[in-house]
C-alpha cells in the first residue's frame, strides 16, 4: 500500500465521504493525524481461556478450531443468524452471530482462530455470542492481546480505528525522530516509531507505559524549550534602569498605618532590585488574597515616579481599577505625585488628595504630567501614548508578551518596560516550572498579623434558614455580607439573571428590613460604582454579586461570605471569594451552599472547610479540573499536551534540564524542533 502520512484520510480503505466527515469532526484529516489519534483506553484480552473453563456472562478470549459454520433461516424477518461450532482439545462450543452472513465466506472450517465474545447460557447450554474472530496465524488487533479503544465520533467504531491504524502503523517508521539521540539515550526513551506502535498496540502495559513516557516527554520538552526561549528572547531587550533609593523607600514605609510583613519586604526588595537593572523585569508577585500585594506594587510605582518615569497599574475590572486608584491616592496623599484613573468610562486625576475630572487625560499622559496611571485594558489601547513608561503592573493577568510591551514603548524599538504581574491564584510547583517558567516569582507567603482565619462551613439545604438567621445577627452587630451567585444558564453568560433573582428574593422575602445591593458586570459603570460605594460606606448591608467581586475588592467590615452553587466553582476560586472577608478585626465566616448536595460535592468542598492553604487547594484543582483554571478562561486548553500530565513533577524536571542543556546551542541546529516550536507558538494563547 503506497499510503503516505500526508495523504488525506479518504485514501484509506473503508473511508468514504461520510466516514471522512466523522474523522474530520475529531480533527483528523490526514493519515498522520490518524496516527496521532492516541487511544483513550485499553482492554486486556490477552488471557486465553480453555473451553472447559467457561463461566456464563463472562467476556472471554478462546483459541479454537472452527468445525462448522452455517447461515440459518431466521425466525424473524431481516435477521440472519450464523451458527458455528468450535473446539479445542478438550471441548467444543456453539457460537452464534447475528446479521453477519458474510462470515460464512470469510471463515474457514478446519482453521484455528481466536474468538473474543460473551459466554451465554442458552437453551442448549453454554454458547459464545457474536465474537470477534481473528486467525491465529496473523498478528491480531481485536482479540488475544491488549486492545486499544479510541475517542469516536458519529458511526466510527474502535474496531474500524484499530483496523485503519494497523494499516498505517508501518508508516510511523518514516516519521523523523526529532528528539536528539543523546537525549533518548540518557533518558532511556523509546524511539518515536516504536513509541507509536506501543501506544496503539502495546505488547504489555509496561511497554505502553514506556511509550506514554516517551510521548509525554516530547510534549513537556517542547513546552520547556518554548518557555525558556521566551525568557531568552526577552533578554535581548532593554528596560529603563530605576535607581533603588533606599531612604525614600524607608520614609514611605514609615508613613504606612501598619508594619510590612517579612514577605512583603522580601518581595519588594526583589522587585526593586530588578528595576535597577536594564534587563527587563518579568516577575510574578504571588500572594493569597489579603496578603497585601497592593502596597508592594505601590513601592515599585513610587520608585518609578521618583525617577521621573511613568508607571501603569492595570486591573481586570472597572470596579477594581477604581479601588486601586482610591487606595493609591490615599497612600500617596502626602506626596508630590499625580495619579490618573483611565478606563473606558472614567478619566480622573488626583494630586495630594484632590480629585479632579480630566477630560484631556490622554494628552496629559503623553506630555508626561501624570506619574502613575491606573486603569483597565483601556490603558493598553492604541490611543494612549506614554511619555516614558518604565513599569507595567497587571493585577490578575499572568502574562504580557514582548509585542505588547513594545507597543507600549514604541519610541525606542529595543526598549520595553519592566513588567510585574500580581496574582492571588497560588500556582502549583509543576506549573511554575512549566507554564510560568519564563517568569521570576516573588511569594507573599505570610499574612498580615491582624488576620483571623475565616471560619468555613458547608451548609446543607435544611440549615439554610439558620444561616440567614446568623446573617441577621451579624448585620445587627454592624457587619456586612457578600452573597455570590454562579452563572446558572449558559445563555446568561454573566450570571445576570441568577444574581438579579437572588437579590430580589433576599431583599423582599428574606431580609425585608435590610438594604441589599446588586453588582454584576452588565450594570452601567455609574450604577456599578454606586453599588460598590454604597457597600464600602456601609449604606447597603448585603451585596449580592456575580464573580465580579472575586478579585481584589476590599471591604474590611464585611464578615460573611455566602456562596450559592459553590460546586460550580473551582476550589482556588472559592478560596478567593473567601478572601474577601476576614480583612478587618472581626471574626469572619464563609458559608457554602450547593444546588447538588451529593457526596462528591461535599467531599470536594470539605477540602475548603479544612484547608486555608491556597496551594493545597490549587493542587487539587489542577488534579481535578486540569490546568484551565490557571489561564484566566477555563476552556483554554493547552494545544500539544495530549499525553503529558502537568502534575508529573519528575518528568517535568527532566524535560526542563534537557531543554536548557539543548538551548545552550542554537536552535538552528535542530530544525525539526524549531519547526515544532513555531507551530506551537502560533497555537498557544499565553495571555
Ligand atoms: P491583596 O494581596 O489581596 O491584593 P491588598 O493589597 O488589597 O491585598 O491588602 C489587603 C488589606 O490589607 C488592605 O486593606 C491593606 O491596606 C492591608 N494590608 C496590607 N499589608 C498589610 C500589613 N503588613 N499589615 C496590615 N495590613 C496590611
Ligand atoms: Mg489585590
Amino acid at each position: 500500500m503506497a499510503i503516505k502520512l500526508s495523504d488525506s484520510i479518504d485514501n484509506l480503505p473503508k473511508v468514504g465521504t461520510v466516514t471522512e466527515r466523522y474523522f474530520n469532526n475529531l480533527g483528523i484529516y490526514t493519515v498522520a493525524d490518524l496516527l496521532w489519534h492516541l487511544p483513550s483506553g485499553y482492554q486486556d484480552l490477552s488471557k486465553i481461556s480453555r473451553l472447559n473453563q467457561l463461566q456464563p456472562n463472562s467476556l472471554v478470549t478462546v483459541r479454537a478450531i472452527l468445525q462448522t459454520i452455517a447461515n440459518k433461516p431466521a425466525h424473524r424477518r431481516r435477521l440472519t443468524v450464523t451458527e458455528g461450532l468450535i473446539s479445542d482439545r478438550e471441548q467444543s462450543l456453539p457460537v452464534i452471530w447475528f446479521n453477519q452472513p458474510y462470515l460464512m465466506k470469510s471463515l474457514e472450517p478446519g482453521r484455528e482462530y481466536f474468538f473474543n465474545g460473551k459466554i451465554q447460557l442458552g437453551q442448549r447450554g453454554l454458547q459464545l455470542l457474536s465474537p470477534e474472530v481473528e486467525p491465529v496465524k496473523t498478528e491480531t488487533i481485536h482479540t488475544a492481546r491488549i486492545i486499544p479503544s479510541y475517542h469516536l465520533s458519529g458511526r466510527l467504531t474502535s474496531k474500524l480505528l484499530r483496523y485503519l491504524i494497523k494499516q498505517i502503523l508501518p508508516r510511523a517508521a518514516e516519521i523523523a525522530d526529532w528528539l536528539p539521540p543523546d537525549i533518548q539515550r540518557r533518558q532511556k526513551l523509546l524511539p518515536l516509531p516504536e513509541a507509536l506502535r506501543q501506544i496503539h498496540f502495546p505488547d504489555s502495559m509496561t511497554r505502553q507505559a514506556a511509550a506514554q513516557k516517551r510521548l509525554a516527554f516530547d510534549e513537556l520538552f517542547l513546552l520547556q524549550i518554548l518557555v525558556q526561549k521566551r525568557k531568552r528572547d526577552l533578554q535581548q531587550f532593554r528596560a529603563p534602569a530605576i535607581p533603588f533609593e533606599k531612604t525614600a523607600i524607608r520614609n514611605f514605609v514609615a508613613t504606612l498605618p501598619f508594619e510590612l510583613t517579612k514577605a512583603q519586604r522580601r518581595a519588594a526588595w526583589e522587585i526593586l532590585q530588578d528595576l535597577e537593572k536594564t534587563a527587563p523585569m518579568n516577575r510574578l508577585l504571588e500572594g493569597d488574597v489579603g496578603s497585601g500585594k497592593t502596597v508592594v506594587a505601590a513601592l515599585a510605582l513610587l520608585e518609578v515616579a521618583r525617577a521621573k518615569k511613568q508607571g501603569v497599574l492595570m486591573a481586570p475590572t472597572e470596579v477594581l481599577a477604581q479601588q486601586h486608584f482610591q487606595k493609591l491616592a490615599q497612600l500617596f496623599d502626602k506626596y508630590d505625585l499625580t495619579l490618573a484613573l483611565l478606563t473606558n468610562t472614567y478619566q480622573k486625576i488626583v494630586r495630594r488628595g484632590q480629585i479632579t475630572a480630566a477630560p484631556r487625560l490622554r494628552a496629559s499622559i503623553s506630555r508626561g504630567t501624570v506619574d502613575i496611571i491606573i486603569g483597565t485594558h483601556a490603558l493598553i489601547q492604541d490611543q494612549v501614548k506614554y511619555k516614558d513608561l518604565a513599569l507595567v503592573i497587571v493585577d490578575e493577568q499572568h502574562r504580557f508578551g514582548v509585542k505588547q510591551r513594545q507597543a507600549l514603548h514604541d519610541k525606542t524599538p529595543d526598549q520595553i518596560p519592566h513588567f510585574l504581574s500580581m496574582t492571588a491564584t497560588p500556582i502549583p510547583r509543576t506549573l511554575s516550572l512549566t507554564l510560568y517558567g519564563d517568569l521570576d516569582i516573588s511569594l507573599l507567603d505570610e499574612m498580615p498579623k491582624n488576620r483571623r482565619p475565616v471560619k468555613t462551613f458547608y451548609i446543607p439545604p435544611d440549615k439554610r434558614s439558620g444561616a440567614y438567621e446568623f446573617i441577621r445577627r451579624e448585620v445587627a452587630n454592624g457587619r456586612q455580607v457578600f452573597v455570590i451567585c454562579p452563572l446558572i444558564e449558559e445563555s446568561d453568560r454573566l450570571g445576570v439573571r441568577a444574581v438579579t433573582r437572588e437579590q430580589e428574593k433576599l431583599s423582599r422575602q428574606i431580609f425585608p428590613a435590610l438594604r441589599v445591593g446588586l453588582l454584576h458586570g452588565q450594570l452601567k459603570p455609574e450604577v456599578k460604582e454606586r453599588a460598590m460605594k454604597n457597600f464600602t460606606a456601609g449604606k447597603t448591608q448585603i451585596l449580592v454579586s456575580t464573580a465580579v467581586v472575586e478579585v481584589g475588592v476590599d471591604v474590611p467590615n464585611a464578615t460573611v461570605m455566602l456562596i450559592e452553587g459553590a460546586d460550580r466553582f473551582g476550589l482556588a476560586q472559592l478560596h478567593q471569594f473567601r478572601g474577601r472577608v476576614g480583612r478587618g478585626a472581626h471574626q469572619s465566616y464563609c458559608f457554602l451552599f450547593t444546588d447538588a448536595p451529593t457526596d462528591n460535592t461535599k467531599k470536594r468542598l470539605s477540602a475548603l472547610v479544612k484547608s486555608r492553604d491556597g496551594f493545597v487547594l490549587a493542587e487539587q484543582d489542577l488534579r481535578q479540573r486540569g490546568p484551565g483554571d490557571f489561564f484566566g478562561t477555563r476552556q483554554s486548553g493547552l494545544p500539544g499536551l495530549k499525553v503529558a500530565s502537568l502534575t508529573d513533577l519528575a518528568l517535568i524536571k527532566t524535560a526542563r534540564t534537557e531543554a536548557s542543556h539543548l538551548l545552550k546551542s542554537s536552535l538552528n541546529k535542530y530544525p525539526k524542533i524549531k519547526e515544532k516550536i513555531s507551530q506551537w507558538e502560533k497555537k498557544i494563547h499565553w495571555e
